[in-house]
């Protein structure tokens, strides 16, 4: 190797450390640097009175893929956390996902065969036959009720736009359960770190040199110059200058508070379906791994319109961002000695399992192995 480096690593995110850590396990020197003041990119935590605090958002590990949930517990042991969110519409209190509980709540039905007929004779009175936005095509699917109390309000908040104006494809399908089965999730395994995230993130790159505190766009010619190879996890688009425009996205705002109370809501996730709640959840953070700490710390999610200067979160996916986003991507591909990974450098919503066995891949594919 003629540089310092075999790889800089820019971003010390899920994809970032994943990648770094099995190229070091296979002899290649690597140098990580975050702009942030600690790694683990959205995923790391913040201990506050002995609870894991969830600083970019609440993060649920689940996944149907055995190598990937034996690849993370190889790091720090999972507990047995299922996610079971509840809703709350003015005052009425719903289970989520939509699910027996939910319809027993709704409109007190107790079988199968009766919530069907009800959903069945709710997406008939619509008569939609092709969906043309948002709220059509909910409508289609689980008719007006579900729509009204559980769908529009928190959708509307999260897009900032009305249902009507969101296109159709955001939601392909929802997932209607006929079971009493609360699991929000449907993968086999499922669950939080015990101790925290950090310490998988922690375990990822211990032993490989991170930079923390430093900004690639500062100071580029010095760090491209330092190795053979870069692997860019951050946003393509500011790679490539924004030659092409911005690829946008929706923000939130995160309130942290801490309380004087042992237990808050009794779960995890409390959603807030309505339009005039300007939050869409409230996250207790020690719900998440049982904790008995005398307080609490809640987080309330504020969705926000994105700036330059906020978080870039939920990648917009419309015919606009999609086309720039093509523009972007064929540069990438053009590149020999980048890898472009994770959710900003590919313009994709990922889950923490997609973005391991994204890594994994990249991986595999450099490596020949
Ligand atoms: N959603 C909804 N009601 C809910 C929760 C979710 O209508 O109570 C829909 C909504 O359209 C939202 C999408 O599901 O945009 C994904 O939401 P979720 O909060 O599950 O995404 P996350 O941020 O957790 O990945």
């Amino acid at each position: 190797s003629s540089k310092q480096y075999d790889y800089l690593i820019i971003g010390a995110g899920l994809f970032g450390s994943v990648f770094a850590h099995e190229a070091s396990k296979r002899g290649k020197t690597c140098l990580i640097i975050d702009k942030r003041a600690h790694s683990g990119g959205n995923i790391h935590c913040e201990n506050v009175e002995g609870i894991n605090v969830h600083k970019y958002g609440a993060h649920i590990f689940h996944t149907n893929d055995k190598s990937i949930w034996d690849y993370v517990n190889s790091f720090v042991e999972f507990n047995r956390y299922t996610n079971s969110p509840v809703a709350v519409y003015k005052d009425e209190l719903y289970n989520l996902p939509f699910n027996m509980n939910t319809f027993y709540q709704l409109w007190n039905v107790r079988t199968p065969e009766e919530a069907k007929a009800k959903i069945q004779s709710q997406i008939d009175e619509e008569n939609i036959s092709e969906p043309a936005n948002l709220e059509e095509q909910a409508l289609n699917l689980v008719g007006r009720d579900i729509y009204e109390k559980l769908i529009k309000g928190y959708t509307e908040k999260q897009w900032g736009r009305s249902a009507t104006e969101l296109p159709a494809f955001i939601i392909k399908r929802l997932p209607v359960r006929f079971t009493y089965d609360n699991n929000y999730f449907n993968d086999k395994y499922q669950g939080i770190p015990i101790g925290g995230y950090n310490k998988l993130t922690e375990g990822l790159v211990a032993g490989i040199e991170i930079k923390l505190n430093v900004d690639f766009f500062k100071d580029r010619e010095y760090w491209e110059g330092i190795a053979d190879n870069v692997v860019f996890t951050g946003n393509i688009d500011q790679y490539y200058g924004y030659q092409f425009g911005y690829l946008e996205y929706r923000s939130l705002n995160f309130e942290h508070q801490t309380l004087d109370t042992e237990n808050y809501q009794g779960n995890a996730v409390v959603n807030y379906n309505e339009r005039e709640v300007p939050y869409t959840r409230i996250i207790e953070h020690k719900h998440f791994e049982f904790g008995a700490q005398p307080k609490t710390v809640i987080t309330k999610e504020f969705p926000q319109e994105w700036t330059l200067d906020k978080e870039p979160y939920y990648p917009i996916n419309d015919t606009r961002n999609t086309e720039v986003f093509k523009k972007y991507k064929a540069l990438a591909d053009q590149e020999d000695k980048v890898i472009f990974g994770g959710r900003l450098a590919e313009y994709k919503y990922y889950d923490m399992h997609q973005i391991i066995g994204s890594a994994l891949k990249t991986v595999k594919d450099v490596f020949n192995d």
